[in-house]
């Protein structure tokens, strides 16, 4: 991973699990409390967006045409049609190498299809999986976003077991019963690899 010039080393980290597993109540906590100078990657979607949601802070909104064309073009570190939705999600490369080279820590709340094409791309990477405690509960949180359909809550259960069975691939994983207890878990993890890094340096 690219160093700065200072001797920081920026860090990617995956976060990953279910669709409504909570990833991002939980992060948008892990933000405000984190120790460690972290950044979000902003992904590209073809979804359009949900109220409340501003281009460029939540997602970059871009219609199928530029999706496609930037694709085409190798600007995408991993991109998925997520859920078999018809609704294309991606990583931009640059995001991810902006935040690395100037020494941050670069969170990539992503798919399982993702998380993986990333970890092959980058071993070393802290990957984390979030689970939601038990499946009645994830449907549960799924109702409770009203932004679903019928049909796109039902695709979405129906993907929950095959990705909960991808858990394993992950360096870690938190469940996500209690938002204070999984917010503290994964500042936790983000505080021991700084450590370990830390340590590194200094043998
Ligand atoms: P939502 O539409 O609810 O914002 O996100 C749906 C799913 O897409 C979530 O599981 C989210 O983590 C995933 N997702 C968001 N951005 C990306 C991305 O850049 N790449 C991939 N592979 N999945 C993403």
């Amino acid at each position: 991973m690219p160093a700065t010039a200072t001797g920081n080393t920026g860090r990617l980290v995956i976060v990953s699990g279910p669709s409504g597993a909570g990833k991002t109540t939980v992060m948008r906590r892990v933000f405000e409390q984190a120790t460690v100078p972290l950044v979000s990657s902003i992904s590209a979607t073809t979804r359009p967006p949900r109220p409340g949601e501003v281009d460029g802070v939540d997602y970059h909104f871009l219609a199928e045409e530029e999706f496609d064309s930037r694709r085409r073009g190798g600007e995408f570190l991993e991109c998925f049609e997520v859920f078999g939705s018809g609704h294309w999600y991606g990583t931009l490369k640059s995001e991810v190498t902006t935040g690395l080279s100037t020494g941050k820590w670069v969170v990539l709340e992503i798919d399982v299809q993702g998380a993986s094409a990333v970890m092959e791309q980058y071993p070393a990477a802290i990957s984390i999986f979030v689970r939601p405690s038990s499946i009645e509960e994830l449907r549960r949180r799924l109702l409770h976003r009203d932004t679903e359909t019928e049909e796109s809550l039902r695709r979405r259960l129906d993907r929950a077991d095959a990705e909960l069975a991808l858990a394993g691939r992950y360096r870690y994983e938190v469940i996500n019963d209690d938002l204070d207890r999984a917010v503290r878990e994964i500042c936790g993890i983000l505080t021991k690899e700084q450590k370990s890094e830390a340590d590194r340096y200094a043998r």
